[in-house]
């Protein structure tokens, strides 16, 4: 063993249904614009050419059921509910029909984003890192394994804050499937797994405020939840 200068944080993990385990995350992938109606409210059309993504640190991952501070230099800081898809082997270039073999589970994440600085790097063609990989936004509930999920499309994906219904559809509106997803992006990462994938969200993406509490459920999945709490001083 190399000597270390110093201890970093090990990687988190996702508790697992039923299970003492738990899941090791390795890499948090996240896909853009894979509702139809999110991305009109985005204001852009879908690109039915191709998926694309951004990445999260695994760092930025973060229990379902916690407090968090609302985080720094934002002052429009949005949720979106999402189906989050856990790698259980490793795919390189794998067929859209064999893909499916690599999913372990899935369970209901929260891509939490800075929407201001977003929407400023896009309007200035820069990456989204800042509005995308912040401290805290990978929020993820307890994963369920796929033999226990039946198909993926009728389940309903649904979030609410304070109790009020924000965002409500169905996994069918799906514009890139699960397998397409694993697919694609095995053509461009050696996958495996710790390797979790969010979606992308449905309409009704909106701000939160500090005392704001955030629910969200996917049918057959473990709820999700998390509280914002005040900004550091
Ligand atoms: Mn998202």
């Amino acid at each position: 063993m190399t000597d270390l200068l110093f201890d970093i944080p090990a990687n988190p993990t996702i508790p697992v249904m039923g299970e003492a385990a738990a899941y090791p995350i390795h890499r948090i992938f996240c896909v853009g614009r894979n509702y139809a109606a999110h991305a009109a409210e985005m204001g852009v059309e879908v690109d039915r050419e191709a998926p694309f993504y951004f990445t999260k640190a695994p760092s930025a991952a973060v229990a379902s059921g916690a407090t968090v501070p609302y985080p720094p230099g934002t002052e429009n800081f949005h949720y979106e509910m999402e189906l989050v898809v856990a790698l259980g082997a490793p795919v390189f270039r794998v067929s859209v029909d064999d893909a499916a073999k690599a999913v372990f589970g899935y369970g209901c994440g929260l891509d939490m984003t800075r929407r201001d600085l977003q929407l400023a790097a896009r309007a200035k063609q820069r990456p989204w890192d800042l509005g995308k990989d912040v401290e805290n936004s990978a929020v993820l509930a307890p994963l369920t394994r796929a033999a226990s999920v039946a198909g993926i499309g009728p389940q309903r994906i649904h979030l609410e804050v304070n109790g009020v219904v924000k965002q409500d559809a169905h996994l069918s509106d799906l514009i890139w499937s699960v397998p397409e997803l694993i697919s694609h992006l095995s053509h461009y990462y050696h996958l495996r797994p710790g390797d979790i994938i969010l979606t992308g969200t449905p309409a009704g993406v909106g701000p939160v405020v500090a005392g704001d509490v955030i629910t969200g459920g996917i049918d057959g999945l473990e709820p999700i939840s998390l509280t914002l709490g005040p900004a550091e001083a």
